[in-house]
């Protein structure tokens, strides 16, 4: 007998008795559903979604387009109704996006052409022949700038660097500066940016950086120059978040409904050299898995539970919730019977002493995190108040709190911390602990179980705003 053959025969009887090597009793009308999260199903939809074809998912981009195909096609299986647009599971909008021309750049100093790195960001176009002034940041406070200005921009020693280089564009832009011309060494990062600004971004609000921004060598500025830059394309592209609802059993406590989510979008790429894919797999494919896996655990079930059970995916959490405001502000459910919010984020990576635990955010906000954890005891999985990790910062960090702004009991669970791959090129499949995600997400249909059951309501604690 080869290895292969016997690793393939292990495998395959691994996640048939995976559960009964738990150490809990499982009665026997929740077998399918236990049977149905395994680490098989698991491993074939984190590897999907996290897989380098998905580009890191980011909002917008056709690779997000697809996963919420993918994941519309999980929620039919798992034999769900669509909750989303005229009856489907996706609930669709078009969001506004700019581009950068792929040519249409001329620079020349004193009448000779200037290689350049390309447009980073476009604005207006512009036409412009004069001097073109450098920008240390020395300059005073209260300096004002017309026409081009440049700047140098070191090499990053991490995202801070990023972030302050943002921050100064953001700053010059509104001195008056109508472009910036970036001077970095041929390797910078921020060549990659540059790259990929021709694919339609999103039209942010807040944080993203506007107007021209082109990238040059390091130079002498002497003497004049001639500076044409396009104008950013302006577009619409469309993003869903997608949805299904397995209706309640009860004549009365079936209009009322959990919702269960987790965001599907990332940041998409990042870098120039080597890996530039933010894959993305422990955020959050591993929350989508955790969905898309307890609609399969809930659509088992011999009878639904007596509440019926929202299953959702969301695009732009990346971008600040994007999603989930769109939803609460356009709910398929009325948000006055949305009994809670449970939302999964990064479930993959426990910590020393974390295996089959996870954790609530923002615990003291409502009795949500006792009773789910009430219920995942069942299945041996705690949840708990995390010392570090279930105070208000992340409670406001992810898609839970939209749902909270609108007076809802919402919160995130997550299994794990906030590790060195977070956001990263490095946040690769093979780091996942599947195993402990297949008993985390165990955990929580016990949990939600409970929930949906209509034994018990989380109620928001009295201190909660
Ligand atoms: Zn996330």
């Amino acid at each position: 007998m080869n290895f292969c053959r016997f690793v393939l025969i292990l495998v395959i009887s691994l996640p048939a008795v995976s559960f009964a090597q738990n150490k809990f009793e499982i009665p026997p009308e929740l077998k399918a559903s236990y049977e149905a999260i395994n680490q098989r199903s698991v491993t074939a939809a984190v590897s999907f979604l996290a897989s380098d074809e998905m580009k890191g998912r980011d909002t917008p981009s056709p690779e997000l387009t697809i996963a919420s195909a993918y994941v519309a096609a999980r929620f039919k299986a798992a034999g769900l109704e669509g909750l989303g647009d005229n009856g489907s599971f996706l609930q669709t909008t078009e969001i506004a996006t700019s581009a950068v021309p792929v040519s249409g750049v001329t620079l020349k100093q004193n009448g000779k052409a200037v290689k350049h790195f390309g447009l980073m960001s476009a604005g207006d176009a512009i036409s412009y022949q004069g001097q073109v002034q450098l920008v240390t940041g020395d300059e005073p406070r209260d300096t004002t700038f017309e026409g081009p200005i440049s700047i140098v921009a070191e090499p990053f020693t991490g995202p801070r660097d990023q972030f302050n280089l943002m921050r100064r564009i953001a700053r010059y832009r509104g001195k008056g500066a109508s472009a910036i011309l970036i001077q970095v060494d041929q390797n910078h990062p921020l060549i990659g940016s540059a790259k990929r600004a021709t694919r339609p971004r999103i039209v942010q609000t807040r944080g993203g950086i506007a107007g021209a921004v082109l990238l040059i060598p390091k130079m002498e500025l002497t003497g004049k120059f001639d500076l044409e830059l396009p104008g950013q394309i302006n577009g619409q592209a469309k993003v869903s978040n997608t949805i299904g609802v397995l209706r309640g059993s009860d004549p009365e406590l079936s209009k009322e409904a959990i919702i269960i989510t987790a965001h599907l979008d990332h940041v998409g790429l990042k870098g120039i050299v080597g890996d530039t894919i933010c894959n993305g797999a422990d955020d959050n494919a591993t929350g989508v898995t955790g969905v898309v896996t307890l609609a399969d655990a809930f659509g088992a079930l011999k009878t639904p539970p007596k509440r019926s059970v929202i299953f959702m995916t969301f695009w732009g959490e990346e971008k600040r919730f994007l999603g989930a405001y769109h939803y609460v502000n356009n709910p398929t459910w009325p948000l006055g019977k949305t009994v809670c919010n449970i939302n999964i984020e990064m479930i993959g990576r426990p910590e020393p002493g974390g295996f089959e635990k996870a954790w609530g955010t923002g615990w003291d906000k409502s009795d949500l995190g006792p009773l789910l954890n009430e219920g995942s005891q069942k299945a041996g999985v705690l949840i708990f108040s995390h010392p570090q990790f279930s105070g208000e910062m992340l409670f406001r960090s992810s898609d839970n709190f939209p749902f909270f702004e609108k007076g809802i009991v919402a919160h995130s669970f997550s299994a794990g911390s906030l590790h060195e791959d977070y956001h990263q090129v490095t946040d690769h499949v093979e780091k996942l602990e599947i195993r402990h995600m297949t008993r985390v997400i165990q955990g929580l249909f016990a949990g939600s179980l409970h929930l949906a059951s209509g034994e018990v309501t989380p109620k928001a604690s009295a201190v909660q705003r």
